[in-house]
């Protein structure tokens, strides 16, 4: 963030839209400031888009002012995973586990790299005790964490209280200290504390980590990420970001890459083919079902899919097999099809000879269903979008933070700029929905909603005149 002559500039980076990322948005008083611009950054869903998101919770039923109508110039841009440039900073994305579709961020600067990964869950369940060995997915993330300087991650419960928290989208502590001495972390910054955990117990928490780390002879640091708080990050030997080069965008026009894709569903139980059916079409997404493995062959062949969902329910259905026959596809070889496998528990080993991709542990809730189809079949999408742009166009390509309003937004956004004052009567709502959320009212409160809602509230002409009185 940064001000100056024109007004504040700067750059938000959303993980995703629960309410506990986002319910601070409609109160962040430079929003609201004419003159200010804001680049506001989050994943992108299959249907809605960030900015649709974003001015669902601003609704006239939940706020008095329309996102449209907040005073600072604002572009939103709908990430999928890779990588961006804000200024001098190298950005790139990675999907999370969590039930709605979440991005972590890692920013690089300087020689220094910070990772932020909020919320997010273990894959795997034994990866939870913080003892169980790194594979699969849990490995992709860890890569994504690797050398950082800091890292600020979500660690809301403890190893003993995850089995009753599955599926809900957090990480245990030992897994996250765990992680980060896998992948050489430098300093761990935990967060997303559970709310029912005081000041003392995570104090505590954190000191148990500490000495467990010294005994263990660990260079790594944990700390409890406390509001407000002010991390300052030494540079470390230089890191290799070269790869960035060959990655994907993570702001671009994927629906092309995304419409006529299906997902292929090998499925026997009845239950679960109509509960993901029905969480694919929610994605907007065709499902195709086959019944014999020559069939499924047809399709991978002949139709451009997103990803496969097998079940493995041995000796009813064998997923290990189904995904060992579409392994060898001749179109296959390189593992271009992800494989999703439906069982009552994992076996990673077995998985990884097999070609399993990614394990939906039963019982599952739709959420985490719908996510996990949703970040595959844009992962499909980039990598489809990948392969027909020529390498030495993607290489030569310019950075993506220097793109301004998108096409499809243009007129919106012109007629936001051209209409950017909240008229006066949506003053008294804002004031009393201020007071509303925040009952605890002091003086210096009062001074702050009231200057903001002055500042939101004047038209251009008036901050001018004023500008030019002083
Ligand atoms: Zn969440
Ligand atoms: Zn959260």
């Amino acid at each position: 963030m940064s001000g100056g002559a024109k007004g504040l500039r700067g750059h938000i980076l959303i993980s995703h839209t629960h309410w506990d990322h986002i319910q601070g948005i409609p109160f962040f008083a430079p929003l609201f400031v004419p003159g200010n611009e804001w680049d506001i950054y989050g994943p992108k869903g299959l249907g809605q888009s960030l900015r649709e998101a974003l001015a669902g919770q601003m609704q006239y039923t939940y706020f008095p002012v329309p996102l449209d109508q907040c005073g600072a110039k604002i572009r939103y841009h709908d990430l999928v995973e890779g990588t961006f440039d804000i200024d001098d900073i190298k950005v790139s994305t990675h999907y999370l586990n969590h039930p709605a579709l979440t991005l972590g961020y890692r920013l690089e600067a300087d020689g220094v790299a910070v990772v932020y990964a909020c919320d997010h869950e273990p894959y795997s369940r034994s990866a939870a005790t913080g003892d169980g060995e790194i594979t699969g997915q849990d490995l992709r993330h860890a890569e994504f964490l690797s050398g950082a300087d800091l890292l600020i991650h979500d660690a809301q419960y403890t190893a003993e209280e995850y089995p009753a928290k599955v599926g809900w989208g957090h990480s245990s502590v030992e897994y996250v200290v765990n992680l980060g001495r896998f992948a050489q972390v430098k300093k761990i910054a935990l967060t997303h504390h559970d709310p029912l955990r005081d000041d003392d117990a995570i104090d505590r928490m954190v000191a148990n980590i500490q000495a467990k780390l010294r005994e263990n002879k660990s260079f790594l640091d944990v700390v409890a990420a406390v509001e407000g708080q002010v991390v300052e990050v030494v540079p470390s030997p230089a890191k290799d970001s070269a790869h960035r080069a060959r990655e994907f965008q993570a702001e671009m026009p994927i629906e092309p890459a995304l419409a006529e894709r299906s997902v292929l569903l090998g499925i026997a139980d009845t239950k679960l083919v109509a509960a993901l059916s029905e969480a694919i079409r929610a994605e907007g997404v065709d499902t195709k079902f086959f019944s014999n493995m020559d069939e499924a062959r047809t399709l991978i062949a002949k139709d451009r899919l997103s990803l496969a969902i097998l079940e493995h329910d041995p000796p009813r259905t064998d997923g290990m097999e189904m995904c060992r026959a579409i392994r060898e596809q001749e179109n296959d070889r390189e593992h271009q099809l992800p494989v999703i496998m439906v069982a009552a528990q994992e076996n990673q080993a077995a998985g990884a000879s097999a070609g399993v991709t990614d394990w939906l542990i039963k019982p599952f809730t739709d959420a985490c269903a719908r996510t996990k189809i949703r970040a595959w079949a844009l992962r499909a999408a980039c990598k489809w979008m990948r392969g027909v742009i020529p390498e030495d166009e993607e290489l030569a390509r310019p950075p993506v933070h220097v793109r301004r309003a998108p096409m499809a937004q243009k007129g919106i956004e012109n007629r936001r700029f051209s209409e950017n004052v909240i008229s006066t009567d949506k003053s008294a709502l804002l004031w009393m929905y201020c007071r509303e959320i925040a009952p605890f009212e002091t003086p210096a409160f009062s001074k702050k909603v009231g200057n903001l809602i002055a500042r939101a509230t004047k038209r251009p002409s008036e901050m001018r005149n004023r500008a030019a009185a002083n």
